[in-house]
């Protein structure tokens, strides 16, 4: 038997973590983020698992003994992180005189014995991996009818989408307009729930659990957009855009990147131009868009379009269109206007991610009335800053994806470990199943805390919590790769094997830190420019 670790044993070591992180900022502060990126890239990381840390020792506080055990076991792989740091780039970050601090280093030992993380192992596998991490009434409501409909309605569905690259059906999307889940942080006056953040990060985690494209990410969308809607657009056009996104009458896809522009989004170049059509004025646009996801089902797609051609304007030439487009089902469409516009679309293929299709578009003087730009008229030119911040909600939500697609790993691979028998005796019987089991429950439970610290955040100021949604969805996504392929690993030779789930998460896990930032951005552009401000 451990001694558990005392709380206050490990908020001393993240304090500590704190003074470290201090010290490498302050010696960053007063260079270009640009000519320093490894080492802005390594402390954005850093300050996010010290971030998860915290959260985790917050929120176990009030469960149970073995979610006290992981927040102990994290914040002490986090303080070795910080100790590595010294020791390995003290010069680099102006920690050359920081003296190694013993006691913290035996705390480090402790935490990390090998036999504690072997029982958070062997707990999982008891619990067959379940999340029960404690909630008020109505979240806990909230995730157990979710829960419901996720096993009921979604799992039995997944793999056949998957492995058929099929679109999601229909009755799917009924179902889960019916019972709200577009429009969870959508305010009530606009048609939606109005339960904020947090009821949204809890729901996509569970749809995430019973498959990531099929169910989890169809929320991305609208919450993108209706985020930039609430930030940016007019009051008629909240009252006219938002109840039928809420109730998932309107499916909406969202199309900033090209093929040619995908992280330096300032330099979006499809163009939209002034022109009347049939006596109504509004803009042609033209241009070609790459990877719009679920833009063959979509009824509008959220497009950002270059309204000002001086190059000089960069960010401040572009606007946010609603763009409305006939459904197509398939994995290519051709939309015609009657007065010439065209848009086309061809799905690439992917190895995962599949259930919604992401498509290569081209628009030809496709039409939409001037009151499509969000924000009308005083809209123009605001769409970089309206789509960022419709980006920090989708991050929020696709940390919670993450956390739910991890959480799916870790009930399979808890399952499959204690059914499997090698060498006479249950895998998970085995110091090095435990082990690593313990270490994926861990990581899934920082996933989680991290996410849901960042969605309280975010419900009392979401501007101020943007870059709190960045760190959790730069760690979850990350621990969504590395727990599905763990998991994968442990199923050995069947993990490989499209017939067992896991063979899938993987695949679908990987896309997470790919898009709304893709990794080296969020860590370099906005986690780092956020931890040294006034940094350019
Ligand atoms: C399955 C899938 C679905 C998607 N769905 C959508 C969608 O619905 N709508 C949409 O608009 N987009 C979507 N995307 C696009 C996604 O957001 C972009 O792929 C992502 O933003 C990265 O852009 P990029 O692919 O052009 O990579 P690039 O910007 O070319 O970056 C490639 C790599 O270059 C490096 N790099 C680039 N710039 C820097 C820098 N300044 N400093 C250091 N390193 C740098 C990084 O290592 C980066 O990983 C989707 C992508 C995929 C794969």
């Amino acid at each position: 038997m451990v001694e558990p670790i005392p709380q206050k044993t490990s908020e001393r070591a993240l304090e500590r973590v704190e003074r470290i992180l201090g010290r490498a900022l302050a010696h960053a502060s007063g260079r270009d983020i640009d000519d320093q990126q490894v080492g802005v890239a390594r402390l954005a990381d850093l300050a996010t698992r010290a971030q998860a840390a915290r959260d985790l020792l917050a929120r176990s506080a009030e469960a149970g003994e073995s979610e006290r055990e992981q927040a102990a076991v994290f914040a002490g792989q986090v303080a070795a992180d910080a100790e590595q740091l010294v020791r390995d780039h003290g010069p680099e970050h102006g920690l050359a005189d920081e003296p190694a601090d013993t006691a913290l280093l035996a705390h480090v030992r402790e935490a990390l014995r090998e036999d504690r993380v072997r029982a958070l192992g062997l707990r999982a596998a008891e619990r067959r991996g379940r999340n029960e991490t404690p909630l008020d009434e109505l979240l806990e409501l909230t995730r157990a009818s979710v829960r419901e409909f996720g096993d009921s309605e979604i799992a039995p569905h997944a793999e056949r989408i998957h492995r058929g690259d099929l679109l999601v059906p229909e009755s799917l999307l009924e179902k889960m307009g019916a019972l709200g889940y577009f429009g969870l942080s959508i305010p009530e006056q606009y048609g939606g729930a109005g339960m904020g953040n947090v009821a949204m990060v809890i729901t996509t985690e569970e749809l995430s659990r019973a498959s990531l494209a099929a169910a989890g990410s169809l929320i991305t969308r609208p919450e993108i957009l209706a985020k930039a809607l609430l930030a940016g657009g007019s009051e008629a056009q909240k009252q006219r855009w938002l109840p039928p996104i809420a109730s998932g009458e309107l499916m909406v896809g969202i199309s900033v990147t090209e093929p040619d522009v995908g992280s330096d989004v300032a330099r979006v170049a499809c163009r939209a131009e002034r022109a009347t059509r049939d006596g109504v004025a509004g803009f042609e646009i033209t241009g070609p868009k790459a990877w719009c996801t679920f833009a063959g089902r979509a009824d509008i797609l959220a497009v950002l379009c270059r309204t000002d051609p001086d190059p000089a304007k960069a960010a401040r030439g572009l606007s946010l269109f609603i763009v409305p487009k006939e459904r197509a089902l398939g994995h290519a469409f051709e939309c015609l206007q009657p007065g010439g516009g065209r848009l086309v679309g061809k799905a690439d293929a992917t190895p995962g991610y599949r259930g919604m299709h992401s498509f290569t578009l081209a628009f030809e003087r496709w039409f939409v009335p001037a009151d499509h730009v969000i924000g009308e008229e005083a809209g123009l030119g605001r769409g970089f800053y309206l789509q960022m911040g419709g980006f920090a909600a989708g991050r929020l939500q696709t940390a919670a994806r993450a956390t739910g697609l991890a959480q799916a790993a870790l009930e399979r691979t808890a399952e499959y470990v204690s059914d499997r028998r090698q060498f006479g005796r249950p895998l998970i019987d085995f110091q090095l199943t435990q082990y690593r089991l313990g270490w994926m429950a861990t990581r899934v439970a920082a996933a989680r805390a991290v996410t849901h610290a960042a969605a309280e955040a975010m419900d009392q100021d979401e501007r101020a919590a943007a870059p709190r949604a960045a760190q959790a969805k730069l760690l979850a996504c990350r621990i969504a790769v590395s727990v599905t392929q763990e998991g994968q690993l442990l199923h050995g030779g069947w993990g490989y094997a499209e017939e067992y789930p896991i063979s899938r998460y993987v695949v679908d896990a990987q896309v997470l830190p790919i898009f709304e930032g893709v990794e080296p951005i969020l860590q370099l552009k906005v986690v780092g420019r956020s931890l040294l401000p006034e940094r350019p």
